[in-house]
This record gives C-alpha cells, sequence and structure tokens, in this order.
C-alpha cells in the first residue's frame, strides 16, 4: 500500500536549484503550502519577510529555540536557519502538503521526527563547476560567502544517498517535469 507523503523536503548544495524548483512546486500545484523559514541571514534584494523567510535578529531566533518555537535548526554559512512548529503543524493536521527548501542535515532531521509522512529529494548538480557557476552568476553573495558555500559542498554531496530520491537538475524544464511526475506520485494528486 503507497502511504501519502505530506511533507515534501528538497535539499541541495547552495546554486543546484532548490529555490528556483520549490518555487515551480508552489505555482504548479497551489494547494501546497511553502514552510518559510526563520533565519538571521540579511534579506537578498528581492526576499520579502514572511513569504521567503522570517528575518530575525540573533537575539529573537535564540528565544525561538528556548520556546521550542522550532522543529530543527542549523548554523549555516555563519547564519542560522530553522523550520517553524507553527509552519508545520497546523498543516499537517489539515491534511495539506507541505513544501520544504532546506538543508541536507535539515531534512534529516525532519524524516526522524515524520518517517512516514515526510520524503526527501535530493537536488543534484550535473557537476561542480556547473554549480559553482551558477552561484557565481546568481551574484547573490560576496566572494567570501561564495567561498563559505563551495566548502560545504561535499559534506552535502555525500548526504546524497540517504535521500528518497535524486533528481539532477541539468536542463531545467526536464528537471521540472520530473519533479512535477514525481510530486503526483507521492502525494496521489493523479
Ligand atoms: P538554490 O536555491 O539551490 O541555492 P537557486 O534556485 O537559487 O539555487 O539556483 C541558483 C541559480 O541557478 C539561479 O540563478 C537559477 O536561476 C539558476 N538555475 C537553476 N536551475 C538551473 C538550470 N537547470 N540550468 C541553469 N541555471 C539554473
Ligand atoms: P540561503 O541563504 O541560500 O537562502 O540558504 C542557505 C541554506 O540554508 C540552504 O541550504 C537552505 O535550504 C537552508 N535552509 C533554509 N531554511 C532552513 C531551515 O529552516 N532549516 C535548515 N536546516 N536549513 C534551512
Amino acid at each position: 500500500m503507497k502511504t501519502k507523503k505530506q511533507l515534501i523536503v528538497l535539499s541541495a548544495p547552495s546554486g543546484a536549484g532548490k529555490t528556483t524548483l520549490a518555487r515551480f512546486l508552489l505555482s504548479r500545484f497551489p494547494q501546497f503550502k511553502f514552510s518559510v523559514s526563520a533565519t538571521t541571514r540579511k534579506p537578498r534584494e528581492n526576499e520579502i519577510d514572511g513569504k521567503d523567510y522570517y528575518f530575525l535578529s540573533e537575539e529573537k531566533f535564540k528565544k525561538l529555540i528556548e520556546n521550542g518555537g522550532l522543529i530543527e535548526y542549523e548554523q549555516i554559512f555563519g547564519n542560522y536557519y530553522g523550520t517553524l512548529r507553527s509552519e508545520v503543524e497546523g498543516s499537517l493536521a489539515r491534511g495539506e502538503t507541505v513544501v520544504f527548501d532546506i538543508d541536507v542535515k535539515g531534512a534529516l532531521s525532519i524524516k526522524k521526527l515524520y518517517p512516514e509522512n515526510s520524503f526527501l529529494i535530493f537536488i543534484a548538480p550535473p557537476s561542480l563547476d556547473k554549480l559553482k557557476e551558477r552561484l557565481i552568476q546568481r551574484g547573490t553573495e560576496t566572494a567570501e560567502q561564495l567561498q563559505k558555500r563551495f566548502e560545504r559542498i561535499e559534506m552535502e554531496m555525500k548526504m546524497q544517498d540517504k535521500f528518497d530520491y535524486i533528481l539532477v537538475n541539468d536542463d531545467l524544464v526536464k528537471a521540472k517535469e520530473e519533479l512535477e511526475n514525481l510530486v503526483k506520485r507521492i502525494t496521489d494528486f493523479l
């Protein structure tokens, strides 16, 4: 018997395309909810508070940790990132499907918390060179920030075997099609 999965987790090394693919998924399935994470990172130019992230001070983030408001959090590239309990529990109870864009360690935490209900998708770049090229071309990081992101790639790539599915994001049109078909299968939206 197939179990319907409610928590769809997208993870990847920075620059592999998980934000692009998460946005596509939410536009293709408008009934899905996006789990808006909390972070202490500064907003990028096109990011909206409450939509892309809840942008918090370190003090407020630490309060959230103390109050049990986060179901998982990690320190990544010198900033905190975490999943809010409130983004997940209500949706689960209402039977909604939730999409996450979180790092590989956070993804495994979600799997541990919700083993029956979660499905982890690793977005793999076609090559390391292409990954670095995309990240540089995105133009949102300083040279120092880019270096921090590059340093984490090896650890992230090693974790892919722990995921339920590996999706190679080479040709974007094909990757979107593959993702859409996969998600239809795991959420029974056929
Ligand atoms: P992530 O969220 O994993 O850091 P993004 O979705 O921001 O990655 O993608 C990184 C950059 O690569 C963006 O500029 C995006 O437009 C571009 N990109 C994403 N997928 C592809 C693809 N298949 N081919 C070429 N460029 C891509
Ligand atoms: P970015 O700064 O590029 O938006 O995100 C950096 C990394 O943090 C990405 O791998 C992103 O998926 C991850 N991330 C975003 N939100 C969360 C979260 O709530 N928890 C965890 N563990 N990682 C997150």
